[in-house]
């Protein structure tokens, strides 16, 4: 079932997604070599208590993080522990707040000092692709219309397309429907209404589209042991316009991808 929120829920979760981009902008800027994983999730966890909020991954089917930390050849739902980050890693920073009872979730790749060229466009395509899918998410499209302009990003380019995971639904739950896939499937297509709130988040894959999941079962790497980006914003779904609500201040240049239905 799909929800279509309020404008009292749409205030609530507006509030939580800008909590969540300023935690974000924080572990963006605190990614730097000699840190753990488990360094970040501590910074996580102090910079949401401070802002009133609590991290809505923590416990969640037990995953035992404030984070998802996922470094190089790991995708997703990587567990905060003691790696610590070199330079030339990326790390994915998956996050996600309960604030007041409304659900926020984002995610940034963040290279670790200087990348190589392959996957600083890497990091670059996987954005882009994330940005494709925001201007088709407008009322009126349907969920297949997002799928398929990220999808068209990431295969122009000849990347892998993680498959098994994808966006959905957010705001008054961790996960609500529909299901945003990275590419056209076959499953539900609805048409995107005014009041609907979701979660855009490409994984890409510098080699193939295969997966695997670490004996831990949380951790997703790729199959292939290719590095691998995932960029996630929340957006709500508007009646002239669609609001990005994680944006975060220090990618305002992007801020051009706000698009009128
Ligand atoms: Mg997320
Ligand atoms: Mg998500």
């Amino acid at each position: 079932m799909i929800r279509i929120k309020t404008a009292r829920q749409l205030a609530g979760i507006r509030e939580s997604c800008r909590l969540l981009g300023s935690v974000l902008e924080t572990l963006e800027n605190s990614v730097t070599t000699g840190i753990t994983t488990a360094g970040l999730d501590a910074i996580a966890r102090q910079e949401i208590k401070a802002l009133g909020g609590k991290p809505s991954f923590l416990g969640y089917q037990g995953f035992p993080g404030a984070l998802c930390t996922s470094v190089n050849e790991e995708v997703i739902h990587g567990i905060p522990g003691d790696r610590v980050l070199q330079r030339g890693d990326v790390i994915s920073i998956d996050c996600g707040v309960v604030y007041d009872g409304y659900y926020s979730d984002s995610a940034v790749t963040v290279p670790v000092g200087t990348v190589s060229p392959e996957v600083e466009k890497l990091l670059q395509i996987t954005q882009e692709a994330l940005e494709r899918g925001i201007q088709a998410a407008c009322r009126g499209n349907r969920v297949n219309d997002v799928s398929r302009a990220i999808y068209q990003v990431i295969s122009e380019h000849g990347y892998g397309v993680v498959r098994p995971y994808c966006g959905h639904g957010v705001g008054l739950a961790i996960h609500e429907d529909p299901q945003i896939p990275n590419y056209v499937g076959r499953g539900p297509n609805p048409r995107l209404k005014s009041g609907m709130v979701i979660a855009v988040e490409p994984m890409v894959n510098l080699g193939g589209d295969d997966i695997e999941v670490l004996d831990d079962e949380w951790t997703v790497v790729t199959a292939d042991n290719t590095v691998s980006a995932h960029f996630e914003h929340t957006l709500a779904i508007l009646g002239d316009h669609t609001e990005v609500l994680t944006r975060r201040r220090s990618e305002s240049l992007h801020s051009s991808a706000e698009v009128s239905a």
